[in-house]
């Protein structure tokens, strides 16, 4: 069995640390520039209005994202993607209060 030399051991770590810092270094360039909410094929995955949103070229395809990456993206986003969570929630909840009322009334018509 053949020795590990602590020298190359911390030659190799010494260059897979420069790989990630580069890594990163690319990563926060590019997140200054590029939402983080485009996908690979430049479709918006944002679940709120954002005024760099697009048509695609039918209905049913996601949106198109327009932004051109010259400038700061988060001036376009209309709402706090944070208060989407929350009222997606209260909408289901109302949905839930509503449907349980209609079927309380409908079991009192036949009651
Ligand atoms: S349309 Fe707006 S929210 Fe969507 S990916 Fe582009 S910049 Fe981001």
């Amino acid at each position: 069995m053949s020795k590990i030399d602590p020298k190359d051991i911390q030659k190799r770590m010494d260059r897979i640390s420069e790989i990630f810092s580069d890594i990163v270094s690319h990563a926060e360039t590019v997140s200054k520039t590029r939402c983080p909410y485009r996908n690979r094929h430049d479709h918006c995955t944002a679940e709120f209005r954002c005024r760099n949103q697009q048509a695609a070229e039918t209905e049913e395809a996601p949106l198109v994202c327009g932004h051109e990456g010259e400038f700061d993206y988060r001036s376009a986003w209309e709402s706090n993607p944070l208060l989407h969570a929350r009222a997606t929630k209260k909408l289901d909840e109302i949905g839930k209060a509503a449907a349980k009322r209609r079927a309380d009334a409908r079991r009192k018509k036949t009651d």
